[in-house]
């Protein structure tokens, strides 16, 4: 399986769909997730096709990937979620229920989060 140029987050890259963009840089982007689990929802998100984390560190170049975690980071700053804490996530594939077939990072936070996995589904 080859990546889906036609995800919702390539388009989103492309411009052909709207995102509330929270920051970017040449690499990496950060956009509020439309169905926020918490009062602070953010995706961050690769600018190249990587579909799952492993994609991106094998195929990504450096500068990529220092910008991606320099952003995840920047989020947590500037919604001011450092001192309270935050969660970040990323499901990858099938048994984490990955929705979106583009790799990206959840960042959450602005209440207590409780525990890591609540809904398992057996
Ligand atoms: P995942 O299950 O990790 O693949 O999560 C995909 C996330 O993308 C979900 O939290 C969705 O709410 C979010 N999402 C889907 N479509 C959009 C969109 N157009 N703009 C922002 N977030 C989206």
């Amino acid at each position: 399986m080859s990546y889906d140029k036609n995800n919702i987050f390539a388009k989103i890259l492309r411009g052909e769909i709207p995102c509330k963009k929270v920051c970017e840089d040449e690499y990496s982007l950060a956009f509020q997730d439309i169905n926020p689990q918490a009062p602070v929802h953010i995706l961050v998100i690769p600018k190249g096709e990587y579909r799952s984390l492993q994609e991106f560190t094998t195929n990504a170049n450096d500068h990529e990937i220092a910008s991606f975690m320099r952003i995840v980071s920047q989020v947590a700053n500037d919604f001011d979620i450092v001192k309270s804490g935050y969660r970040i996530l990323a499901n990858n594939g099938e048994d984490a229920n990955q929705e979106v077939p583009h790799f990206h990072v959840h960042v959450l936070g602005g209440k207590n989060l409780g525990r890591m996995i609540e809904n398992t589904k057996g």
